[in-house]
């Protein structure tokens, strides 16, 4: 692979350059923000998702309708494939059809707790799945891979804020060691082929058509519904949450940004903060922890009334805190997070009483 002939990216279309992005994972929940704002600055999009039912499919087929319309608002290109990435063949197909400008991979098999429940999905989904992808992308020369890591992969560390810098191969569970399986993949893409990748670690991401696996959904559904809500290590854990719309936006950027191939970069002592490495490992972040009972408070204050606490201990595999320093992606593509935790979460409880109409 030579990296000088990478072919150019994007087709000139008048004073705007138009890219064909496969977004992975565009019926979950950061993939549909990441496919609609690509639809809406004209870009085309190809999805490919199976659609899984490790949450509420009804949500899943929800989004895929809003990229379907978003689609026709625009007159922005998109094609929809429901296929698994385990199916080798499926993914070969995707690339043999459309010549892809950027791949932002957003599709895995997520959640920390119920990777102790079902590990082998975790290894079917992130470890098969990722390696038909970067696979796909070398023989495609794809120019750039982005692809979604995790904060777990800083398991028990302490040192706060959490940086690129500080070690991460002591995970707490499955779905981190496959997170950071796939750093240690692309790495290794990287050297052999030149192939740029970016990892971006993202850090408790929240905000409208979230999760129902997750807290914030979970919270608001059971506060509406005068349920109790469980809240593990009495609430004193801290999370980076990062609102959606900041998460989408250094998703983009870095998408966009191929990092050069640096002639100094040496693989045997790789810095993947920097900007200019075909391997790039990137904190996505708040850069602001807020404690858990804080969150709750945003919630009881956008719902309008008091949650019912069942204090429950720390989850196996959880880790205590999280805190994300984001400056590498701030200095490499101007990341800047905007949206306090207040507002955010005033945002998911609105979205939530219009969908589902409560
Ligand atoms: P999500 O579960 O809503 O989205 C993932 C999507 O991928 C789903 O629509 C699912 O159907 C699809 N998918 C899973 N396995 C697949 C397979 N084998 N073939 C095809 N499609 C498959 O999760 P999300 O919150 O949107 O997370 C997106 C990415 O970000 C994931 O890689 C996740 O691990 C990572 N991440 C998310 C968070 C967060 O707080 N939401 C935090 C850290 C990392």
């Amino acid at each position: 692979r030579d990296p000088v002939a990478r072919p150019a990216s994007g087709t000139q279309q008048g004073t705007r350059l138009i890219m064909k992005i496969l977004v992975t994972g565009n019926a979950g929940f950061i993939g549909s923000h990441v496919a609609k704002k690509l639809l809406e600055r004209g870009d085309s999009v190809v999805g490919f998702d199976d659609v899984n039912d490790y949450y509420d499919t009804e949500l899943k087929e929800a989004r895929l309708k809003l990229l379907e319309e978003t689609a026709q608002r625009t007159g922005s290109g998109y094609h929809f494939i429901r296929a698994d990435l385990v199916d080798s063949q499926a993914v070969e197909d995707c690339f043999a059809n459309h010549e892809f400008d950027r791949v932002i991979h957003l599709a895995a098999q997520a959640g920390v707790r119920y990777s102790l429940i079902n590990p082998h999905s975790y290894v079917q989904s992130n470890i098969v799945g990722f390696t038909n992808i970067i696979e796909a992308c070398r023989h495609a020369w794809v120019p750039h891979l982005t692809y979604a890591s995790t904060s777990s992969v800083y398991g028990a560390n302490t040192t706060m804020p959490f940086s690129e810098h500080h070690g991460v191969d002591h995970p707490l569970q499955l779905y981190a060691a496959t997170k950071r399986a796939n750093e240690l993949m692309a790495h290794s893409y990287s050297h052999l082929y030149q192939l740029p990748t970016t990892g971006l670690r993202f850090f408790t991401v929240y905000g409208p058509w979230g999760r129902p696996d997750m807290a914030l959904f979970k919270f608001t559904k059971n506060i509406l519904e005068d349920r109790p809500i469980p809240v593990f290590n009495q609430g004193n854990h801290t999370r980076d949450f990062t609102f959606v719309d900041d998460i989408v936006e250094g998703v983009i950027r870095a998408s966009d940004d191929i990092a050069q191939p640096d002639p100094a970069w040496s693989s045997a002592e790789p810095d993947p903060a920097s900007s200019n490495a075909p391997y790039r490992i990137f904190n996505i972040g708040n850069n602001n922890p807020v404690k858990l009972n804080a969150y709750i408070e945003a919630i009881e204050e956008a719902v309008g009334k008091k949650a019912l606490k069942e204090l429950l201990p720390l989850q196996p595999g959880d880790v205590p805190d999280t805190y994300a320093d984001s400056t590498a992606l701030e200095q490499a593509v101007g990341y800047k997070p905007a949206t306090p935790v207040k507002e955010g979460v005033a945002k998911f409880v609105a979205w939530y009483r219009e969908f589902y109409g409560v």
